[in-house]
């Protein structure tokens, strides 16, 4: 094994990513200087083997992943991504193969998401990998989309499909479930876990006609309550207008149970919007010009009650309402 010393690991691996206000990681601080009429966005979000990945996912995934959880948070702000830091405590018996991917990773996400490196740590983990990541982006000033603006009237609207993820690791849990799913649709629940896809495309447009916003990283049906909670509102959700993908539709219709866990499974990472009525056409139409699905799928209420899930079957109660991290 070839192990670095940490300055050389830094300006091995990670000088190479690091955006002009990283400063090359050869100071003890990145400088990051506000465009004049812009608020910057903070959000951290840390990742641990075990709860947030598994030890066998692929080093460059795992970095990805790390960033897009992040740059996620950002874009249901509004935001567009100015740049990230990231803490990295490696477990005692880190390679370099294992760093060379891991960095490979990240710096593919880092361009994919216009989001550089501009500083950090790294350190020795006493059990498995850990990392943190701080990302910052930007808004014109005044303009960052709250979670705590929902108005009764609003129209609530998810992109994209959800359940993916929650199913993807379903498939790889002890004893994993796959039932009768073909491999092709098998791989694609697998890669929504592995390989988030934050909606960065979408941050103008939510900025411009969307009322409140987050995305939905813990579980449909919990967020949007925690969202419903801090706006002081309340919701009604047509669970026959969320949207899924044709696999967790097949993996559903064989196993019904699976409905909950689609619903409340998370990592996700799609926005989920309150949007007023007056505004939905101009969203929708937004989002189908950047080629990127929005579904309408309940309204904001008055009152504090806890949203209510409606389907062509009657009313559904979550037993869980989400997949908690902690
Ligand atoms: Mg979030």
């Amino acid at each position: 094994m070839n192990r670095s010393t940490e300055t050389d690991l830094i300006a091995r691996y990670f000088a190479p990513l690091a955006a002009e206000g990283g400063l090359g990681l050869k100071d003890d601080a990145a400088l990051l200087r506000p465009r004049p009429g812009f608020d910057l966005v903070l959000t951290a979000d840390a990742l641990v083997e075990g709860v947030h990945f598994l030890p066998e996912d692929p080093a460059a995934s795992v970095a990805s992943k790390a960033l897009a959880v992040n740059v996620s948070d950002l874009a249901a702000k509004g935001a567009v991504p100015v740049g990230f830091l990231l803490s990295a405590a490696l477990p005692g018996d880190w390679t370099d193969a294992w760093l060379a991917a891991f960095a490979e990773g990240l710096g593919r996400a880092a361009r994919a998401f216009e989001c550089p490196l501009l500083g950090g740590d790294t350190v020795r983990a006493a059990g498995g990998l850990t990392l943190s990541v701080t990302a910052i982006g930007e808004v014109p000033a005044g303009r960052m989309v709250h979670r705590m603006n929902a108005r009764a009237g609003d129209i609530l609207c998810v992109t994209g499909t959800i359940g993916d993820a929650a199913l993807g690791l379903a498939l790889r849990s002890v004893p994993p479930w796959s039932g009768s799913l073909e491999e092709a649709e098998r791989g694609f629940l697998g890669d929504r876990y592995l390989h988030p896809q934050p909606r960065i495309a979408l941050a103008g447009a939510l900025r411009e006609h969307a009322r409140a916003a987050m995305d939905v990283s813990d579980g449909l049906v919990g967020d949007l309550a925690k969202m419903m909670r801090a706006s002081g509102t309340s919701a009604t959700v047509d669970l026959d207008k969320v949207p899924m993908s044709p696999a967790v539709r097949r993996a559903v219709a064989e196993e019904p149970a699976l409905a909950d866990l689609a619903m409340t499974g998370g990592d996700d990472y799609e926005i989920l919007c309150a949007v007023p009525p007056g505004n939905l056409a101009s969203l929708r139409r937004e989002a189908e010009d950047l080629g990127l699905a929005l579904a309408p799928i309940g309204i904001v209420t008055d009152g504090t009650s806890p949203p209510r899930f409606v389907e062509h079957a009657g009313e559904r109660q979550f037993r869980s309402m989400s997949f908690s991290h902690f």
